[in-house]
């Protein structure tokens, strides 16, 4: 007989599903985080129509018995927080028993679960909130869930639901960052009928990373190798130089071990890619985080997993410098590469969400052979490199095979970078010309190299200057007159706080009066007609960077945007001692494969990629 009765408090649960279902994807995002809960090996995630026709999960985690099956559609009811203890202590997130009520109160839901030591399992059917029946039913072991006709009944909130395409995206987006952060657990997605995404369990998360976002990404990854650092401890992958994307899709990080955003991540990801990332674009990260959960507070907002950090800074400055450290220890060669966020079909698609996450280039077997640069040959990375590159065949026998020893890792902002380790040896690459007087074309063991000579330029006085800096300081000039400076009340304060720094990049101050300042010198290699308009731009610096530690990066930043202005020019011709001089002076450079705004020095295209084009060999 079935009993059809009001689920307590329907109308709370429908409350609460405002806030905790949002979308499909974040049906999904709390289900499989259920299953997860439940020790599930194997989860399947189905949708229909973008998942607002149908969106079906099915785990084999352990179940639960009639009583648990129809108690955790009470509000409130979780089997996860006893005591209040539990609330502090816990490692996961989001306890709330509160997601299964809310989505059954706002769609036709039927769940079905059974344990392994019980003869049969339940069936439970909700619609609308409306206990529809309860029954046996001969499923195998673990849970299935369907959630039909998401808001059916709330006509406002199905409106608010976009196209099935860009419902769809978010749901990949959900799924991605739950099979991410969980390697080890075997996913499949599949949309109408049509399977998107087979994911076997491993134990390898770059296999798993290689599964989601395709192989050519993967192997543009550098490690992260485990770092701890203020209660802090760090790892995963990391997009290398010349890797970003226009959006934050690709940035994905986790908190022991669950997706979370957070702007102190954020920050320091920012302050790690520092010079190698180009204004604008955001890293590629696959990274993970893990400390004590008393430092951390989450649910800010229930629909997406921020967290605020107790010790915001500490995260921050952790963040920061393994990702710098694992960059300088890299230090691997770009390749133009179509997927670069400038040509990626984000932007192209006013249609997409700004969360949603589109890799069609990655995830496409064979990218096509005309804008495709290999992967780095092996020798171009570093020995420490524990995972297997799905890279092209060895390259040649090249006389520079010999590894190089890795840089020791120089965690930044408290200790700043070594000067350059052993460098690749560029100057023993063969100068076969200049193109359009702007990319000079080299020949090396691994095929052609590209350099753009403006660029690498760039980055070999962006490095002199700051090795200057860190040492006796930039050369200055001693103006004849004195500038001055009248500033609000609080500028001059940010001023004073930063007066060594900013002597260190060759500005020397002087209180001067009330708010005011003496301009005494200024850097040499300075050469603009309006000081005063630097100055202002110092200041504006300054101001974005209060709170923050690191009055290096300040320099660093003004050292970027000034020594571009007076590199060579595009097209300065460049005679042979002089292309050799610059090739040696960037093999020098720490970080000799981008400028200091992220922009590529040095492209290469490889022997089989030469071969490939020239139908020499069979593609892919
Ligand atoms: P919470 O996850 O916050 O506890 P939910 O409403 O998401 O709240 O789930 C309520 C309870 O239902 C969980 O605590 C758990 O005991 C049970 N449950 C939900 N989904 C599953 C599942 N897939 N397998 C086993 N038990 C589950
Ligand atoms: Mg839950």
């Amino acid at each position: 007989m079935s009993r059809i009765r009001i689920l307590s408090d329907a109308l709370a649960s429908q409350v609460a599903a405002g806030e905790v279902v949002e979308r499909p994807a974040s049906v999904i995002r709390e289900l499989v985080e259920n299953s997860l809960d439940a020790g599930a090996l194997h989860i399947e995630v189905h949708v229909q129509r973008g998942g607002a026709a149908l969106i079906k999960i099915v785990d084999d985690g352990a179940g639960m018995d009639r009583e648990d099956a129809m108690l955790c559609l009470e509000r409130h009811a979780t089997s996860k927080i006893r005591t209040k203890e539990d609330l502090a202590a816990i490692y996961t997130f989001g306890f709330r028993g509160e997601a299964l009520p809310s989505i059954a109160s706002v769609s036709r839901f039927r769940l079905a679960t059974k344990q392994a030591d019980s003869l049969s399992g339940t069936e439970v059917e909700v619609h609308g909130g409306k206990l529809i029946h309860v029954r046996d039913s001969g499923n195998a072991n673990g849970t299935v869930i369907e959630v039909r006709n998401l808001f059916f009944n709330l006509p406002a909130r199905r409106k608010f639901l976009r196209t099935e395409a860009t419902e769809y995206s978010h749901v990949e987006q959900q799924f991605r960052l739950h099979a991410i952060a969980n390697p080890r657990t075997a996913f499949t997605l599949t949309r109408d009928g049509e399977l998107m995404f087979h994911l076997p369990a491993t134990q390898d998360l770059l296999e798993r990373i290689r599964g989601l976002a395709g192989a050519e990404l993967a192997a543009r990854l550098i490690e992260v190798p485990t770092t701890e650092r203020l209660g802090v401890r760090i790892q995963g992958f990391i997009g290398g130089a010349g890797l970003s994307r226009s959006t934050r899709q690709m940035q994905f990080t986790f908190l022991n071990g669950r997706p979370i955003e957070s702007p102190s991540i954020s920050y320091g990801l920012r302050e790690g890619y520092h010079t190698t990332l180009m204004k604008g674009q955001h890293p590629v990260t696959f990274l993970f985080l893990d400390m004590d959960p008393h430092g951390f507070d989450v649910n800010v907002h229930p629909a997406k997993k921020e967290v605020r950090f107790h010790d915001g800074h500490g995260v921050r400055e952790a963040v920061a410098s393994a990702v710098s450290a694992a960059l300088a220890a890299s230090r691997t060669l770009p390749t133009g590469h179509p997927s670069s966020a400038r040509h990626s079909p984000i932007e192209l698609s006013p249609e997409r969400p700004p969360s949603s996450l589109h890799l069609e280039p990655e995830t496409t077997p064979a990218p096509p052979p005309a804008q495709t640069f290999l992967p780095i040959p092996a020798t171009f990375s570093t020995p420490s490199r524990s995972f297997p590159q799905p890279t092209a065949p060895p390259p040649p026998t090249s006389p520079q095979t010999a590894p190089q020893t890795p840089p020791t890792p120089a965690p930044r902002p408290t200790t700043p970078p070594e000067p350059a380790a052993p460098s690749e040896d560029f100057t023993r690459y063969r100068i076969l010309g200049v193109l359009h007087r702007l990319y000079v074309l080299l020949e090396s063991p691994e095929g052609l190299v590209l350099m753009d000579q403006h660029a690498a330029h760039e980055r070999v006085m962006f490095e002199q200057i700051r090795r200057a800096m860190e040492h006796d300081g930039v050369p200055t000039q001693r103006l004849l007159i004195p500038l001055t400076l009248q500033l609000s009340p609080k500028d001059a304060d940010i001023i004073f706080r930063n007066l060594e720094s900013l002597n260190r990049l060759g500005i020397e101050l002087e209180p001067f009066g009330p708010n005011t300042f003496k301009v005494e010198t200024l850097p040499t290699f300075l050469k603009t007609d309006d000081p005063m308009d630097w100055l202002d731009q110092v200041i504006e610096e300054l101001r974005g960077l209060s709170g923050s530690s690191s009055s290096l990066r300040l320099g660093e930043d003004m050292i970027a945007t000034t020594a571009c202005r007076h590199a060579v020019k595009a097209n300065d011709h460049l005679s042979l001692p002089e292309l050799q001089a610059l090739l040696k002076d960037l093999a020098a450079c720490e970080m000799p494969y981008c400028c200091p705004h992220g922009r590529p020095t040095l492209i290469q295209i490889s022997h089989s990629e030469l071969e490939r084009k020239f139908g020499r060999r069979a593609p892919g």
